[in-house]
């Protein structure tokens, strides 16, 4: 087994707890380092409610895919392992679930995890990182250290994860292993990032746009190629927040497309015509107080600004081209043109094994009769809600989910 993080400490777990011998190599000095720093160190373990529905978090393709890992290995029996490891969790109002025990609780879940592994009998080695893989289809022969170690199994299950943050131990390197013995491979692509822009507004970091959604287009007046509700929160290069974060794949797609700008739709509906409405029944009301009930305060001004517009222009002093304007300005707030995503900065990384590739009931690699992948190694990335974390022990359940034979290594 390489890779002790989410999945590959379930599928080594779960592989030792058949009598499998196991060994789980680790490229870090301890296990988990990715579930430690996950949910801003408190881990959002899963998502709750019915499989059927955190299945329908997933695009269609990687749902089908995930859909005999999340049944075989549901929440619920995440959350179960954990609590009889004394880590007890609770669901949010928005379906997020984290332990009960708050900040820091990451840990928890992570040494939760390990003691599972250890009891079962996994034979952990830290500190061991896997440079490349040798074999021809249809057998893996060995995992070979970054010493020249060669390491012999009978099985072997890839659980290292994906690219990003690589400070955390995932560099992605055996992507392009399992691509050069043949394996059908998507290249890593950014996803779950916050958003750089070009012309970022640092005077504005920290400030949120609320309960609107982000829009993806291919210039101002273009039509809106993507669109996600959510918020987004200014930061000194760009933007982030949910809604930043969810649409930072297809921005990133849209960009090396050539083509890429970004509006937030503050409100909708037939804006000009309230606006009309406003100006007989309030003549005298200020655009800045009209503004403010979408935009946050500090943001009103600098909005008139760029409209042309004084900062104590009144509703009935508002020209019909100046309505339009604004009534265009709510519709789709100006970001601009976003920079280059960060695959180091997402959540997770897009890209992985193809699922195609994969059987989805085993997690074995087709055309080989020893490997198997799971985690985020595959082509799955989830949406933000502890999706991603779910997939993960899913599918790592799955993949060590051996068949019983007599003495074999793993
Ligand atoms: C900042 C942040 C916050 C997140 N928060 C959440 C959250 O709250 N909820 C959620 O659902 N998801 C969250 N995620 C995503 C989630 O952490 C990942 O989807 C999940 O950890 C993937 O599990 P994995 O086991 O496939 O990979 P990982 O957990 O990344 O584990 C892979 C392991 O393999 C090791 N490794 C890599 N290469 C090698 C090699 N060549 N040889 C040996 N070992 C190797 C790595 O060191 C690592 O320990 C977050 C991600 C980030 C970056």
């Amino acid at each position: 087994m390489a890779g002790g993080g989410a999945a590959g400490m379930i599928a080594a777990w779960r592989a030792a707890s058949a009598g499998f011998d196991t060994t789980l190599l680790e490229a870090n000095d301890r296990l988990g380092m990715k579930i430690r720093i996950s949910g801003g160190g408190k881990c959002n373990i899963t998502h709750d409610g019915p499989m059927a529905s955190v299945l329908a978090a997933f695009p269609r393709a990687q749902a089908r895919f995930l859909r005999p890992a999340l049944f075989a290995f549901t929440n619920r029996d995440v959350l179960d392992l954990l609590a009889r490891e004394g880590v007890h969790a609770q669901a949010r109002d928005n379906g997020r679930v984290f332990p009960v025990d708050g900040p820091g609780s990451a840990a928890k879940v992570t040494a939760a995890f390990e003691a599972l592994v250890r009891r079962a009998g996994v034979q952990v080695r830290l500190g061991a990182r896997v440079r490349a893989l040798e074999g021809r289809a249809p057998r893996l022969e060995a995992l070979v250290l970054e010493d020249g170690t060669w390491l012999r199994a009978d099985r072997f299950i890839l659980a290292t994860g994906g690219a990003s943050y690589p400070r955390t131990g995932t560099r992605g390197e055996l992507l392009a292993a399992l691509g050069a013995l043949g394996v059908p491979v998507a290249p890593w692509f950014p996803a779950l990032a916050p958003i750089p822009l070009k012309a970022p507004r640092p005077e504005w970091e920290g400030i949120p746009l609320r309960e609107g959604a982000l829009l993806l287009k291919a210039g101002p007046g273009a039509k809106v190629l993507a669109r996600y509700p959510g918020d987004v929160l200014f930061t000194r290069a760009g933007i982030s927040g949910p809604a930043a974060l969810e649409l930072s794949r297809p921005v990133e797609a849209a960009r090396r497309d050539g083509a890429a700008w970004l509006g937030y739709e503050l409100a909708a509906g037939d804006l000009d015509g309230d606006l009309v409405a406003l100006q007989r029944e309030n003549p005298h009301l200020a655009v800045r107080t009209w503004l403010a009930r979408w935009l946050p305060e500090r943001m009103c001004a600098p909005a008139l600004g760029m409209l042309g517009l004084a900062p104590d222009q009144r509703m009935k002093d508002l020209p019909r081209a100046g309505r339009k304007d604004l009534a265009a300005l709510l519709a789709a707030f100006p970001l601009g043109e976003p920079g280059r995503v960060d695959l180091e900065k997402g959540e997770v990384s897009a890209g992985g094994v193809l699922l195609s590739a994969v059987d989805p009931r085993t997690l074995a690699v087709k055309g080989w009769e020893n490997l198997r992948v799971c985690g985020e190694l595959l082509d799955v990335d989830g949406p933000v809600g502890g999706y991603n974390l779910q997939a993960a022990f899913s599918t790592g359940y799955l993949a060590g989910s051996l068949a019983e034979v007599s003495t074999h290594s793993t």
